[in-house]
């Protein structure tokens, strides 16, 4: 496929990936209609275009620069061993891929599984790990429901994506290591890129950095006596500069600041102790800083 000046980026058709990816484009403010059951979604707004394919393809399409961008796990990227830059975490998607072994068996190290029967839908990535250690296994592909193949004794162990431990437990099996650790990436190809594209990729890259930045931080407004105001500032090291507001009462004030989301469940207490009262914390919809 001859590259076109349009910018192709390469997203899940249909996954766990798919909605957040999607949510995020319409949040960065790209204009589309339903991607349901298309391959090809055009953009109304920008010279962009997504290709919806199975996630497996992305980091080849991205690297061959059939598509420009992609969004994929880290963990198909690395299995692929593609060629691509990362841009970006985009901290969704995140998972591990962890070695598995039956509850009541044998297994109970690592170690214990020289010259065992591996299933995994990642075989270069096991294959790696297991090699790095020194430890002779065979892997066994399988593409999926990998949980079930020690019960069909098809192998010993797995090594599989997990993200809360439930399918594992529902198997029997309990895990052993984690052997890599995975989000969902904006990827980029290596091949060259003409002007329009490479601005049009650094004005995308700005607008998720706000996007990102305001879904970790909250408007945070509180009333508190004018007194109070070096105490609570004192807590907030963000709030150095806040606007202050005179209230009805003129003992009273309005502070209003921008915090990290974390710091306000740290000092929410102290914040009270402080003096002041009112607080209510806001979401933000976009930061530009
Ligand atoms: P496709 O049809 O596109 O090949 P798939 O079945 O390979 O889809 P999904 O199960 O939709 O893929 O997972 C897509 C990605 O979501 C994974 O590669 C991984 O990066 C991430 N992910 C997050 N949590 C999990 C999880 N618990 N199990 C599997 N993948 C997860
Ligand atoms: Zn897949």
């Amino acid at each position: 496929m001859e590259p076109t000046s349009t910018l192709r980026i390469a997203i899940q058709k249909s996954g766990r990936l798919t909605e957040k990816t999607i949510q995020l484009l319409e949040n960065i403010g790209l204009a589309f209609d339903g991607y349901k059951d298309r391959l090809i979604v055009p953009i109304r707004n920008f010279d962009v275009e997504l290709l919806l394919i199975r996630d497996d393809d992305i980091p080849e399409y991205v690297q061959d620069g059939v598509c420009d961008l992609g969004f994929v796990g880290a963990n198909v990227t690395a299995e692929r061993g593609a060629d691509v830059s990362v841009l970006r975490d985009m901290s969704y998607g995140r998972c591990r891929l962890s070695l598995a072994v039956p509850k009541n068996g044998p297994f109970r190290t690592v170690e214990d599984l020289r010259g065992k029967r591996i299933a995994t839908s990642y075989p270069n990535l096991t294959r790696r790990w297991f090699a790095e250690r020194g430890i002779e296994v065979s892997t066994i592909q399988i593409s999926g429901a990998v949980e079930i193949a020690p019960r069909l004794d098809v192998a010993d162990a797995i090594c599989d994506l997990v993200s809360t431990g439930g399918t594992l437990k529902q198997n029997g099996l309990v895990e052993l290591e984690t052997i890599f650790r995975s989000e969902a990436q904006l990827v980029r190809t290596n091949k060259p890129l003409n002007e329009a594209k490479r601005a049009l990729i650094d004005k995308l890259l700005v607008r998720m950095e706000g996007r990102q930045l305001a879904e970790r931080s909250r408007y945070i407004l509180m009333n508190a006596p004018k007194s109070a105001l070096p105490g609570i500032t004192a807590l907030i090291p963000s709030l150095k500069s806040p606007t202050v507001l005179p209230l009805a009462d003129p003992d009273l004030i309005a502070i209003h600041s921008v915090i990290p989301i974390d710091r306000f469940w740290e000092v929410m207490e102290d914040l009270k102790a402080a003096g002041a009262s009112g607080i209510v914390i806001l979401p933000i919809e976009n930061m530009i800083v």
